[in-house]
């Protein structure tokens, strides 16, 4: 079985300590590929320099909408120069957190709108991080994919049926992470049991929201196996099939991921 943890934060407190320890307990149970996600521009870098090290870990350049006030002057500029690396295939993570909104909102649409650019310069994919702020993202979304040219993943996804059809429409993938073993998280296993097999991810979002039956422990990519079966089940397919799909799913969305 090959597996992909399409987002994770190994430079993360919890994971960084122990990362080559993290990584093995991962591979050993079939995780084939680990994509390690940026949140702020202090740590692209430290991020790329796992990449470096691991031919099965990637990098993300981008800035959490968490910390979109820190990065006032963020441009597509800096995301596409740091984007230019062989082992960074996606900006992000990016998007709109109206359920923290630990910064501006409108510090970060204006952090979006600058990933956005950065993808469609860049040819890469975004990585899009969205909670309860689906109005916006949907209206952001739509104008990026009608001016075109741009891609990606709603990471992490909790949102309501309908942002994950508008997303789907517009050709973004959906990625689930834990929360969808979640016991109280029956709308997204809802969601879960209809999402086209071919755009849909898989994912750990570690360290945090370790799935069932790991709850209270620091979430490792090796979890996302978990998770994988726990969808699987809840589609009535064999995990095999969905490790292979979601997997081939990877590699179409991320093709800087194959060269
Ligand atoms: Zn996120
Ligand atoms: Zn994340």
């Amino acid at each position: 079985m090959r597996l992909i943890d399409s987002h994770c934060h190994l430079n993360y407190e919890g994971l960084a300590e122990r990362q080559d320890e993290v990584l093995a307990t991962a591979r050993a149970r079939g995780v084939a590929g680990f994509l390690n996600i940026s949140t702020r521009q202090s740590e692209w870098n430290d991020v790329i320099s796992v990449a470096e090290r691991n031919d099965d870990v990637w990098a993300t350049v981008g800035v959490h909408p968490h910390e979109a006030d820190a990065h006032p002057d963020l441009g597509s500029a800096a995301l596409v120069d740091a984007a230019a690396h062989p082992r960074v295939i996606a900006i992000g993570e990016c998007g709109l957190d109206y359920y923290y909104d630990k910064s501006d909102r409108a510090a970060q649409r204006e952090g979006f709108d600058a990933h956005i650019q950065a993808a469609r310069e860049s040819g890469l994919p975004l990585v899009v991080h969205t909670r309860e702020a689906e109005s916006d993202t949907a209206e952001m979304l739509e104008a990026a994919a009608k001016e075109g040219g741009v891609t990606g993943v709603l990471h992490c996804f909790t949102g309501s049926a309908d942002l994950a059809r508008k997303g789907l429409d517009l050709g973004f993938y959906v990625s689930l992470s834990g929360i969808v073993t979640f016991k109280n998280a029956r709308d997204l296993q809802d969601t879960a049991k209809w999402l086209p097999a071919d755009q849909m991810l898989v994912e750990t979002d570690s360290p945090f929201l370790a799935p069932v039956p790991n709850r209270g422990k620091t979430c490792e990519p090796a979890f996302v196996a978990d998770t994988a079966a726990f969808v699987a089940e809840l589609r009535g397919e064999d995990l095999e099939t969905l490790a292979e799909t979601t997997t081939a799913n990877f590699f179409r969305l991320f093709p800087k991921a194959a060269e």
